[in-house]
């Protein structure tokens, strides 16, 4: 299992708050080393803008959407601006989050003319009494809670234009192949598109509500894979996919291959083994595991127990991480703020 073992790159001191557990990530893929430094720098924002968030008395769910404001905003990720444009030249976003004391959760899928997709997603889980609102239904309950929208080209950064010229060019290469190791060299060589990552959160706040005496928080938004086909959803959005947050579980966002990460209910597969008394780390390992043996897919995780223990773990060559000094130990982090490369890479 040494393949999952990482080694570092380069780090960052982060600051760490007793009543907070908290750990970003900014995507796991062959991450090109010119975009090392901004990856580094997108979650270790992401992550400051987090515990100011709780420190002016911000909730858990504040805090994750904190985070996933500053990376929405950031056009290095998958997320918001920058994202990668579908088949027919489009953005569309997904995010979904969700709260571990009660089981709620909210998710929106194939939004097409607002920044911040993890915002909708928690009205969604606040103001109504579903959990998962799609296209031309979220974006007028989005308008009707007060988000601004925006001309859908606002959420195209040029840049995107020749990723997607690319990519047609490449003969429309699947998705999966952007995740796994044979794809790192023809990335690297811009023989296929650049990728980006897609963000998430998961956070643990002290709560005298729960029983384990912490309340688990968890988040994530995507543009989803270049040239996906128009209305195409992957794991982010779907509670228990590439979300899952359960005080009796885990906390967890994924990031990868996404019709593998759902195929396997990844977020789910981790906070019931978790549940089971298997511990964060190894539920996270397992699964990504799995998603190699069974479906021969490549994706990276974070996840957080109701106990404040962190785990982070990836089969692709490199992620972005930002988490406190110390809780980064099964990476062998001594200090929070990373692009991360495998150990065998
Ligand atoms: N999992 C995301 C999706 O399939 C992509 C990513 O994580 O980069 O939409």
């Amino acid at each position: 299992m040494s393949f999952l073992l990482p080694c570092q790159a380069d780090s960052k001191t982060l600051s760490f708050t007793d009543d907070l557990r908290l750990l970003v990530h900014g995507g796991a893929w062959d991450i090109p080393a010119q975009l090392h430094e901004a990856h580094a720098r997108g979650v270790q924002s992401a992550y400051e803008a987090a515990v100011h968030c709780f420190r002016n008395g911000g909730s858990g769910l504040d805090v994750v959407i904190a985070a996933l404001d500053v990376l929405e905003d950031d056009p290095t990720f998958d997320a918001g601006r920058g994202s990668f444009l579908n088949e027919c030249g489009e953005v569309e976003l997904d995010a979904g989050v969700m709260e571990g004391q009660t089981l709620r959760a909210g998710a929106v899928a194939g939004i097409r003319n607002f920044l911040h997709p993890a915002q909708i997603a928690r009205d969604v889980m606040e103001k109504t009494n579903h959990a998962f609102l799609v296209g031309a239904g979220a974006e007028d309950f989005a308008q009707r809670c007060g988000h601004t929208p925006l001309p859908p080209e606002d959420l195209v950064d040029p840049r995107e234009r020749e990723v997607f010229a690319r990519w047609i060019a490449a003969g429309k290469p699947d998705a999966k192949i952007f995740f796994s190791s044979p794809a790192a060299e023809s990335l690297r060589s811009g023989k296929h598109p650049d990728k980006r990552g897609t963000v998430g959160v998961v956070a643990a706040v002290r709560s005298s509500q729960s029983a384990s005496g912490w309340t688990l928080f968890a988040g994530t938004s995507t543009g989803g894979t270049p040239g996906k086909m128009k209305g195409r959803v992957g794991d982010v959005p779907v509670i228990g996919a590439g979300v899952y947050a359960d005080d009796e579980g885990a906390a967890v966002s994924c990031t990868g291959w996404g019709e593998g990460l759902l195929r396997i209910s990844a977020g789910q597969r981790i906070s019931a083994a978790v549940r089971a008394g298997v511990p964060v780390g190894e539920a996270v390992q397992q699964t990504l595991l799995d998603l190699r043996r069974r479906l021969d897919g490549f994706a990276g995780i974070i996840a957080l127990d109701a106990r404040g223990n962190l785990a982070a773990s990836f089969t692709t060559p490199f992620m972005a991480f930002a988490g406190p000094s110390g809780v980064l130990a099964p990476l062998q982090q001594p200090v929070g703020c990373v692009t991360v490369r495998r150990q065998d890479y």
